[in-house]
């Protein structure tokens, strides 16, 4: 068999995959408010990316459109290949796609088990439950606040059983909004490797976050939101060090791609509080 040479012309290239998420030129209008403004996105299969941005940036929205909670004047949205962008929210999420909002959607009256055991209890039961109850408490460090009612729980704590809310579906990707927000430094540390250890196990993120040491631990690439628009793409380091990024914080005192996070305890301003 002779061996190929060195220069030898490749096999005609494969086409490339499918990007596991891609909005073409999405656009969103309030009013005379043009909150997302041809956004071309791609997020690969498996990959953790983080979405920054100035506050009124239009990342809520961006979640929201690709959840189907809102619907584009224009554009696309394709999942796995697939054009989803007439699918209705539920059918995004039978097709493999979780979020996570701010605000945790949790039963606060339940216990934190009987949480886990609603949204488990579409696909599992008897002793799969069971054990999947107890496997999910662990991961999300709660196994100690099991029988707690969920609204007892501390705001960290709360922000870990949405996460497992979250995940039970076994989502292929999955939409974090905000997920640190509130949280002490150790809580903050400890959802990032529950979010590397997701990952590990195929799952694809998406996180919207305002702590660059977050960003830092978790992402592979950071795309920065700016009016509506893509403003910057890129690695953690990269971000932090485009001084054009820098300055469309200028004026937002307390959030920027620096690596002083504001206040941990202090709440996401909304741009209605601006
Ligand atoms: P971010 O999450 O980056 O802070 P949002 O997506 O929440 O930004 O908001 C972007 C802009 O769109 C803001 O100016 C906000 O006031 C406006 N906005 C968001 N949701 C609505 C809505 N439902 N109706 C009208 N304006 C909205
Ligand atoms: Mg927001």
């Amino acid at each position: 068999m002779t061996p190929p040479l060195p220069d030898a012309a490749p096999a005609a290239a494969a086409p490339a995959p499918a990007a596991l998420l891609e909005t073409r030129a999405l656009n969103k209008r309030f009013g005379g408010l043009h909150v997302t403004n041809g956004v071309d996105f791609r997020l690969e299969e498996g990959e953790v990316h983080c979405l920054i941005g100035p506050n009124g940036a239009g990342k809520s929205t961006f979640f929201r459109l690709l959840l189907g909670e809102y619907a584009p004047e224009s554009g696309r949205i394709l999942y796995r290949g697939e054009d989803v962008t007439a699918l209705k929210p539920f059918e995004r999420v039978r097709r493999g796609l979780s979020v996570k909002f701010q605000v945790p959607g949790i039963f606060p009256g339940l216990s934190v088990a009987h949480n886990l055991e609603i949204a488990l209890q579409h696909h599992l039961e008897g002793a799969s439950l069971t054990a999947e109850i107890r496997r999910l408490l662990a991961f999300l460090n709660l196994s100690d606040a099991a029988p707690e009612r969920a609204g007892a729980l501390s705001h960290g704590q709360k922000q870990w059983l949405e996460i497992g809310m979250a995940i039970s579906l076994k989502p292929r990707l999955l939409l974090l909004d905000e997920p640190t927000a509130g949280m002490s430094p150790d809580e903050t540390h400890a959802t990032g490797e529950m979010v590397q250890a997701l990952n590990r196990d195929g799952v694809a993120l998406l996180a919207i976050e305002h702590d660059m040491a977050f960003v830092r631990q978790i992402a592979q690439r950071v795309t920065v939101l700016h009016v509506g628009r893509i403003f910057a793409q890129g690695t953690t380091d990269e971000i932090v060090a485009d001084e054009r990024v820098a300055a469309i914080y200028l004026g937002e005192a307390e959030t920027g791609p620096a690596d002083r996070a504001r206040p941990r305890d202090a709440p996401a301003r909304s741009a209605a509080d601006a």
